[in-house]
Formats: C-alpha cells, structure tokens, sequence
C-alpha cells in the first residue's frame, strides 16, 4: 500500500519554525519507496520559517467551503495558500494512484480529527485541517503519525 505523507513527517525540515517532526515509521516507508512526502503549505507557497496559524470559527472543511479563515499569529489571512496547498496535495496524490494518507496531528493542513480552535491557546476542537479535510471528501483513508507507530504498515 502507498502512501502520501506530510514532508515534516518524513523529517523535512517544513514546519513553521523551520524544523521537522520526524516519525520513524513515516522515514522508513519514504525510504522503502512506498511514501511520497508532501508540504501542503510550502506548495501553497508559504516560506519556511513561517508565522504559526490557525484555523479561525471553524474546520479546515469550512475553509474549503469559504465559511472559515485560516489567520496567522501576525492577523494575516493565509486561506488562499492553504486552499492552493491542499488541491496541489491532492493533484500529487492522485497523479501517483494513491489514497491514503499519514499526516501530522493538530496541524491546520494536515491535521486530521482534532486541530487547534483559532485562539492560539494551544486548545483543540473537533474537525480536520484544510488538507486532511479535502483529502476525507475525496475519499482517502487518513492515519495519523500517533497512529502509525504500532500498526503494520
Ligand atoms: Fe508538516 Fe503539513 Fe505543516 Fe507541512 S503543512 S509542515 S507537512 S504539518
């Protein structure tokens, strides 16, 4: 089975502080060929470092469907690239026949489940990050990095 992965997973060097969130499991299926890694927000053009954002009065769904925001921590309104990253993300995807996904927990892309409220208060509400949400409607089987340590991949 493959894979598409978020990048900072697969120990790239994406997330906004400019560092990586290495997950063991997700380094070895990229290095076994059967992931391919993926930075929503640097496709959506955002720089590495970057200002951390949040999803504000809503789910990455909502974004995608204009009823929400994504702002980051400076009040600037940063939906458009993570709109772009996540149609670029799914376009690779499908390219490449695949339709599962392991992307990182809480995290306004690829967060899948729980992502943090908008308040920067480091507090979680129900829902998907805008990626991880357009990847659920397109009907791909999402995992999480703390799912993947002790299944068989
Ligand atoms: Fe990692 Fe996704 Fe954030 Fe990129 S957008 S740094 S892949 S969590």
């Amino acid at each position: 089975m493959k894979y598409v992965v978020s990048a900072c997973l697969a120990g790239e060097a994406c997330a906004y502080d400019g560092r990586p969130r290495t997950c063991s499991a997700v380094e070895r299926l990229v290095r076994e060929g059967r992931a391919i890694p993926v930075c929503p927000e640097c496709l959506g053009g955002l720089p590495v470092p970057r200002p951390p954002a949040e999803i504000k009065d809503g789910t990455g769904g909502d974004v995608l469907a204009g009823r929400a925001r994504v702002v980051n921590c400076e009040g600037r309104d940063v939906s458009g690239a993570f709109i772009h990253g996540a149609r670029a993300t799914l376009e690779i995807a499908r390219r490449h026949g695949v339709r599962n996904a392991i992307l990182k927990a809480r995290s306004p892309s690829c967060g899948y489940g729980r992502v943090y409220d908008g308040t920067f208060t480091g507090t979680l509400r129900p829902g998907c990050g805008v990626t991880a949400a357009l990847l659920q409607e397109a009907g791909f089987r999402i995992l999480t990095e703390e799912e993947v340590q002790h299944l068989v991949l």
